[in-house]
């Protein structure tokens, strides 16, 4: 690993989270000059914030890990880099990087959240030596972000991990899972069976659930199937999985890591997917991956 570089202009990073956004200059994730964090709010006052941090500090250029849907089309013009749609209030549309691009006069670098933390993770973090990357976080929702050749996946539009459809899985009576799942869009996709917003709608307040509880085998079912099509179809070298939930439980990565050795069944037969499972599928290294992402944006 190379020590991180002294001087040279400061970057701007920004994690741009539905619930908080984290914002940093610095040279890189290692080397943070000054860093603050605030709730979420609308895209005026939000983004306004980030402004004013980032302003004095004249960065050179400013990377931005946002969550999403965004349009990330080049083709796109001013709208390249703003919101799609989103039930997030007000922030459907709105102009991220073309904001941010005008109000601070540097270049702005925008991905997903997820897609910038695998990235970042990747550059300097858990899955260094690791390509293709998959970086999950299973907290308010469930994202997913892949790394292929060093570079984020985009195409028709961004990888979209956590509205994999799901089985119904059975607890150890074999009795099928009832809940119907919490996703607007899809009921019982992996984010609506699995995210902090379906555990508590299942749950009423999942922190008060013990760790015994037979749901967490049922979650921990639900994320190893969302990592194993990530295995078959991406073919990663390193998985890091990170988010609230995996923070709040953390009794569910062992489950998870043993789930996706039963779902894959050996297929795969790499040592990677059995004794070496502790490696592969890992916990990110940054607290803010997303932060470190929009580093690696712009480094
Ligand atoms: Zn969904």
């Amino acid at each position: 690993m190379s020590a991180p570089p002294s001087e040279g202009p400061l970057l701007g990073a920004v994690e741009g989270g539905g619930t908080k956004f984290v914002c940093a200059v610095g040279r890189g994730p290692d080397d943070i000059v000054e860093q603050v964090r605030f709730e979420t709010r609308g895209p005026d006052e939000t983004l306004g914030r980030a402004i004013e941090f980032l302003r004095p500090h004249a960065p050179s250029k400013i990377g931005v890990a946002m969550f999403g849907p965004l349009e990330l089309s080049p083709d796109a013009g001013e709208g390249y880099g703003a919101m799609l749609g989103t039930p997030k209030p007000g922030w459907a549309g709105a102009p991220v990087r073309a904001r941010l691009a005008a109000a601070l006069g540097a270049p702005v670098a925008i991905d997903t959240d997820v897609n910038a933390a695998a990235l970042g993770e990747q550059r300097w973090g858990a899955a260094r030596g690791a390509d293709p990357v998959v970086y999950v976080t299973v907290g308010t929702g469930v994202g997913g972000g892949v790394v292929v050749h060093g570079r984020p996946v985009h195409g028709l539009m961004h990888p979209e991990l956590g509205h994999l459809p799901m089985p119904r899985l059975a607890d150890a009576s074999g009795a099928p899972d009832p809940f119907e799942g919490a996703c607007p869009f899809h009921g019982r996709c992996l984010e609506g069976l699995a995210s902090g917003t379906a555990l508590a709608a299942r749950l009423g307040d999942p922190s008060a659930t013990p760790a015994s509880d037979p749901v967490w085998e049922l979650v921990a079912g639900y994320v190893a199937h969302g990592l194993a099509a990530a295995v078959l179809l991406l073919s990663p070298e390193r998985i890091v999985i990170g988010g609230g939930v995996m923070e709040r439980q953390p009794h569910l990565l062992p489950r998870v890591r043993r789930r996706l050795r039963e779902v894959l069944a050996g297929y795969v037969a790499r040592p990677e997917l059995d004794e070496g499972l502790d490696a592969y599928v890992v916990p990110p290294r940054f607290e803010h991956a997303g932060l470190a992402g929009a580093f690696a944006l712009v480094e």
